[in-house]
């Protein structure tokens, strides 16, 4: 294994509009989730190195917010087509070190952040940046260096999320990369600067959270903050900028629920369910894991979500016919497998599925697609955030019931209603406490605004919205 590790590139650090040395000594192995072998390595980003970044971010800003947003938003187009010519490179990367399918990595972890980057560009062209209110001319003007920090689950769509909208709105950006699956953002770091934009606009660091997010998040210049991950990390994170009064985004975890009324064609809702909830193999922040349906159709919620399930058999991620591949990590598989067991000392039953691996798919993180059925609402794997394939069916008594159920948990990301009745569906969505939901199966959106309440976090990603994350008024009296 040593010997392979030595044939692949060990990334650096992006500095500057370049790539360079860094004085951290520490190597970060990257591991492929398909098979757990070693796949790269990466050096770890010292405080020093952070500091760096930071400098550069620092000195390129004045120029870049200066740059009018015409200019700026050529430049994120030109972004644009280097991403897309590069499109099957990412995908690829992306299967190996997620586990993605590869027909989902390109139509969703490629996919996605192209539309989201191309509606960024087009938000800020029509954006008016200055306004007249009583004699004040308001202009909204970039709030400063931006330190981003963004996850492994969709490492190019948070990456672009983030550092496509603070580009826009004016802003340099430090990004540190997630130390799981960092492989995509240094392919983004060269597409940055094949796209012209100036050196130092965006520097990209990896390291973990403690060591290297810290030092960024605690670093004096840093303006503002940008951050996806966990609930926990971003508690911490919200911690240290409140003590500094560091303005943050929080895009944190969720626990959503597809709530099925008593009218829906239930079948349809539960396979758009399991679709839903296995979709990158559950790590995903939106995904809809519990499945609250009328009490008298739990068993036939169970058979159409089973029968669903079934025809996603865990597959190598690079196989055109792979609907679910792996999980991501070891640590994830180990998190996922202890949460089937407790589903399963807790009480809950099995429907599907259960904590062994798939057949044959010992090697690499595989874990079976799972549902469990006579799950109660306060449950632990009904309440916390499991980010696997594991899919909780509850019962509801009534429209009251299914959203006190639903709104039952401490997240508020995303949710799903389902009726025959589009405008009593509408009427249930608006009750649930959730950044978005999906109305009889609406698509997600890469435009509209996107984000959390509660402890899913706070501010809004996507289109002009996320823009204005990355903009401050001010009032210039007249
Ligand atoms: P994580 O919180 O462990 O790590 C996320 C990032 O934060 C990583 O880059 C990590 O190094 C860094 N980090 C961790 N602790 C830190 C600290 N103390 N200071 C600074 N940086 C720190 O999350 P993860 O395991 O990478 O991702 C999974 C989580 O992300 C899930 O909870 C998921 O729901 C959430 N997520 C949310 C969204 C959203 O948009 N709401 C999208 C994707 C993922």
């Amino acid at each position: 294994m040593a010997a392979r590790v030595e044939d692949q590139h060990v990334r650096r650090g992006y500095i500057g509009g370049e790539f360079v040395e860094l004085d951290g000594q520490r190597r970060i192995q990257v591991f492929e989730a398909a098979s757990g072998e070693v796949l790269a390595e990466v050096t770890e980003a010292a405080a020093t190195d952070v500091e760096r970044a930071v400098q550069a971010a620092q000195r390129a800003l004045p120029a870049w917010a200066a740059t009018p947003p015409a200019e700026r938003a050529a430049a994120l187009g030109r972004w644009h087509q280097g991403i897309e010519g590069r499109a099957e490179e990412f995908a690829t990367s992306i299967s190996r070190e997620v586990g993605t399918p590869i027909r989902h990595s390109r139509s969703i972890q490629v996919g996605n952040p192209l539309a989201i980057l191309a509606h960024t560009r087009d938000a800020l062209a029509s954006m008016a940046l200055t306004e007249q209110v009583g004699n004040c001319l308001v202009a909204l003007e970039p709030v400063g260096v931006v330190g981003a920090i963004t996850p492994w689950n969709y490492p190019l769509q948070q990456v672009v999320a983030k550092v496509a909208p603070a580009l826009a709105a004016g802003c340099t950006v430090v990004l540190k990369a997630s130390e799981v699956a960092p492989l995509t953002a240094f392919i983004l770091a060269e597409t940055a600067g094949i796209a012209g934009l100036p050196p130092g606009a965006l520097n990209v660091l990896v390291g973990r959270g403690e060591l290297t997010g810290e030092a960024l998040v605690t670093h004096p210049l840093v303006d503002k903050l940008s951050f996806t991950g966990s609930t926990r990390a971003g508690r911490r994170i919200a911690e240290l900028a409140g003590s500094l009064v560091r303005p943050v985004t929080l895009e944190l975890g969720g626990k959503s629920a597809s709530v099925v009324l008593d009218d829906a064609d239930l079948a349809t809702a539960a396979k758009f369910a399991v679709y839903n909830a296995f979709l990158n193999s559950g790590q995903t922040c939106t995904a809809l894991t519990r499945l609250v349906v009328p009490r008298a159709r739990i068993g036939e919620a169970e058979e159409v979500a089973a029968a669903t399930a079934a025809k996603l058999v865990p597959g190598d991620p690079l196989d055109e016919a792979t609907r679910l591949g792996p999980l991501a990590s070891e640590s994830q598989l180990e998190r996922v497998r202890g949460y089937i067991r407790l589903g399963i000392e807790e009480g809950a039953r099995l429907v599907c599925g259960g904590a062994e691996p798939p057949a044959g798919r010992e090697r690499g993180y595989f874990v079976q697609p799972t549902i469990f059925g006579d799950v109660a609402p306060g449950m632990t794997i009904a309440q916390e955030e499991i980010f696997g394939p594991v899919l909780c069916i509850i019962g509801h008594d009534g429209d009251d019931h299914a959203l006190e159920i639903a709104n039952g948990t401490p997240y508020g990301l995303a949710g799903a209603v389902w009726s025959s009745d589009q405008q009593r569906a509408l009427a249930v969505a608006r009750r649930l406490r959730a950044g978005t939901v999906e109305v009889n199966g609406g698509a997600f959106s890469t435009e509209a605004p996107f984000g959390g309440v509660r402890q899913s976090g706070y501010g809004r990603e996507f289109g002009r919205y996320g823009i204005e994350e990355f903009l401050t008024p001010k009032s210039l009296q007249l």
